[in-house]
């Protein structure tokens, strides 16, 4: 039996979080074409007969400039610490030289797999020269292109973690998927969907809190905050006569009954919190610790 965390770093937008979801095959985290998106470690458990792996997709590496983005590098730190084998994500796009100074400052000390994500947005030639530059660093144990969004290359990419995961026992049972509650990944459901539907700085002004989650006898009861910085956010998330504050409601209960698999009655309210990201106490109150 083999066992252990793999734990999958890389900059804003290489797409952590999309290939998560797709080993996964089953939405675990948020996604968006903004940088960002992911603030908390976010675990996938697998497990088949002979091995299990626990999968972490954390926040994109960066210099914090506020309180909550010391605490999403934190979630960085810790999945540093625990990785058997560390997924150095990298959009082919992007400029290597900078993903290279990023992951040999990590400093790490287990194999890791250099994974070229976004191949379907680059050609053959591309894909070479990419997969070549990180071959021959230090760090690099094996490099791997793939496609998270188009699942190419995906078989590859579970062999070579697999030919170096440790042998070990389980360590959660085999039907876990994750180690957080529901609520967790409702609240994160109805932050994607403020990604998607908001502008500039309003997304990333925003959190959101479930206070009430109930199984009713034909639905189940879902009561959530979102948290701002200022009125004038209030007012855009409410939108003229309410009108964005509903289409928020009705995109992430759609998501959020596909992921419980059940009907949903979900009620929104906005609420203003100043300077919330920069208060030690209030961000460990919303569970970002
Ligand atoms: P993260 O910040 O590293 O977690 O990145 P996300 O998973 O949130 O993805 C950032 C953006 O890149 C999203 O718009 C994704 O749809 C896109 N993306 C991720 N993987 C791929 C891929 O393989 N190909 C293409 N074309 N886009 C991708
Ligand atoms: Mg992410």
């Amino acid at each position: 039996m083999k066992a252990g965390f793999v734990s999958i770093f890389g900059r804003p937008n290489a797409g952590k979080s999309t290939l998560l979801n797709a080993i996964m095959g089953e939405k675990l985290a948020i996604v968006s074409p903004k940088v960002q998106t992911t603030r908390h470690r976010i675990k996938g458990i697998i497990t088949e007969n002979d091995y299990q792996i626990i999968f972490s997709d954390t926040p994109g590496i960066i210099e914090p400039k506020y309180k909550l983005q010391e605490k999403m590098m934190h979630a960085v730190k810790t999945a540093l610490e625990d990785a058997d084998v560390a997924l150095l994500l990298v959009d082919i796009n992007e400029n290597p030289e900078e993903a290279h100074q990023i992951f040999e400052a990590l400093d790490l000390h287990v194999p890791s797999v250099v994974v070229v994500n976004k191949v379907d947005n680059a050609d053959v030639n591309k894909k070479q020269l990419s997969t070549d530059f990180f071959r021959n660093k230090k760090y690099c144990t094996s490099c791997v292109p793939i496609s998270a969004l188009r699942g190419l290359g995906m078989d590859e990419l579970m062999h070579s973690i697999l030919k170096y995961l440790p042998e070990g026992e389980p360590f959660f049972d085999k039907d876990d998927i994750t180690d957080l509650p529901t609520r967790f990944f409702v609240a994160e459901l109805i932050r994607e969907k403020i990604f998607h539907l908001f502008k500039d700085e309003i997304p990333y002004h925003t959190t959101v809190i479930v206070n009430e989650y109930k199984q009713k006898s034909t639905l189940i009861k879902i009561v959530a905050d979102i948290i701002v910085q200022r009125e004038t956010q209030k007012g855009i998330l409410l939108g003229e006569g309410g009108r964005m504050i509903k289409q928020l409601g009705t995109d992430a209960r759609k998501d959020i009954e596909e992921f419980v698999g059940q009907k949903v009655f979900l009620e929104l309210f906005v609420k203003v919190r100043p300077k919330w990201r920069d208060n030690d106490f209030i961000l460990k109150e919303y569970g970002y610790f």
